[in-house]
């Protein structure tokens, strides 16, 4: 949706719009917000907002830290929960620049861009993503602190809670439709507490950034309730964890490339050469669609997690699923994926693997139709099915061999990337957790 600056200018004022809340993404995937007096509205929409970018994590050095914010028009919003009595905020998203003007090699936004325009240049037009989302809503703690009570169980005393629950889910829903999400599903998960809400895809830059938008929703409209909302992975032993499905097709002349009526389970060859070159990449996709240590505690059997790479129509057991679909909504379902993944970092990965597979033509491995997790790993192995990586460590390793995967990124990314990744498994190795000291204390 184009949105223009007479538009926006007219919503300020209709709105009392106060505040201008800037929003761009770091490189580990936090959303960092600079919110100006909205007396700043034309040096905002004149890309003259400038920030100190060394105070965000990877992303500039010293010498070179000033930073200027572009506002992407098409993503105005006034904040719903924002009233025009007391007056109210406006939000757009922004990709990060030089103060040459130039695009900033670190800004994830920008780097997805790039990797969007080599599509272009093979002739498709959008790669078009859907997002599912997972999340727990956990209740405040006495004094209003976090914890990981969840909102509700199946046990009788909860009726009251189980109720806020799934209020929230419902005004969540309503706060996203008013800001123009069209929302497909939103249900409650397998797990006690654990809810997920479908918007409709979008191409992957609109994708990625709503990404960002829904998690904030969430957050914000969970805390009315004295609920926190938690995207990660694993929050709890036991229960399911968070996944973020991630659901791609690519678009020529308006078409979806990955529909044959003839194929096999609907399926083109650009899809199953995009395909191959997901699984081939996998263990690198890895490390950037399940960037914590935490991560790799849901990567487990039991969970309808992944943790073979592999692909099948039905079977929910695969690291690829392929859902039954009409012509538009043919597509590829990556399982493996959790919303902790930076969602930019994300899209630039596996459109890199895709597209190298569509150039090289290899059509993937034959589909996985019994279950994986009850082969041994001989028969596995027979197939050519290989684990994704177990732990954070291992993932970092694929990533840094895979040279595929780190030109997806400029080599700012890269470089910082792995550093906090590898920051990040150093100091996990060094805590002491409660398991270690219940199971080796009496030794
Ligand atoms: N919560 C599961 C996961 O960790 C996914 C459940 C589903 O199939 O939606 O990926
Ligand atoms: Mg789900
Ligand atoms: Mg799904």
């Amino acid at each position: 949706k184009v949105i223009t600056e007479e538009e926006i200018r007219k919503e300020v004022e209709e709105k009392n719009v106060r505040f201008l809340r800037l929003a761009f993404t770091d490189i580990n995937g936090t959303l960092k917000n600079l919110e100006v007096p909205v007396s700043q509205l034309d040096d905002v929409l004149g890309n003259q907002t400038r920030f100190d970018g060394s105070s965000i994590d990877g992303f500039v050095r010293l010498e070179e830290s000033d930073m200027v914010l572009y506002p992407d028009l098409s993503t105005w919003t006034v904040l719903p929960w924002t009233s025009v009595e007391e007056g109210t905020i406006g939000r757009l998203v922004c990709s990060v620049h030089n103060v040459d003007g130039t695009p900033f090699a670190g800004d994830p936004r920008n780097n997805l861009k790039k990797v969007i325009a080599e599509m272009n240049d093979m002739g498709f037009d959008r790669f078009n993503i859907g997002f599912e989302a997972e999340f727990f809503l956990f209740k405040e703690g006495a004094n209003g602190e976090e914890t990981t009570k969840v909102s509700d169980h199946s046990s009788y005393f909860d009726m009251a809670s189980e109720d806020e629950g799934a209020k929230c889910r419902r005004e969540i829903v309503e706060t996203l439709e008013k800001i123009g999400f069209r929302v497909e599903a939103a249900h409650h998960e397998v797990g006690d507490g654990q809810q997920e809400i479908d918007f409709r895809f979008d191409d992957a830059l609109a994708t990625a950034d709503k990404l960002q938008t829904f998690k904030m929703v969430v957050k914000t409209i969970a805390r009315k309730y004295h609920l926190y909302a938690s995207f990660m992975a694993k929050p709890v032993e036991g229960l399911a964890g968070n996944g973020m499905h991630t659901n791609m097709s690519l678009f020529k002349d308006g078409k979806n490339a990955f529909y044959d009526k003839d194929g096999q389970y609907h399926l083109s060859t650009t899809a199953l050469t995009f395909l191959n070159g997901i699984l081939e990449h996998a263990r690198a996709i890895t490390c950037v669609a399940n960037p914590t240590v935490n991560s790799y505690k849901r990567l487990i059997p039991g969970f309808e997690a992944p943790v073979y790479i592999s692909w099948a129509s039905r079977n929910r057991s695969p690291m690829v699923r392929i859902p039954n679909a009409n012509e538009i909504g043919t597509r590829l379902e990556m399982r493996s994926a959790d919303p902790t993944a930076n969602p930019y970092l994300l899209l630039a990965a596996c459109l890199k693997a895709g597209l190298t597979g569509i150039k090289e033509g290899k059509l993937p491995m034959a589909p996985v139709t019994s279950n994986l997790f009850e082969m041994t790993d001989d028969e596995r192995a027979k197939l050519g099915i290989k684990p994704l990586p177990s732990t954070l460590h291992n993932a970092i390793k694929a990533f840094k061999e895979d040279d595929v995967i780190k030109s997806a990124f400029s080599e700012h990314i890269v470089d910082s990337f792995v550093e906090m990744k590898e920051t990040e498994w150093s100091l996990y190795t060094q805590s002491v957790s409660e398991w270690e000291v219940k199971r080796y204390f009496n030794y």
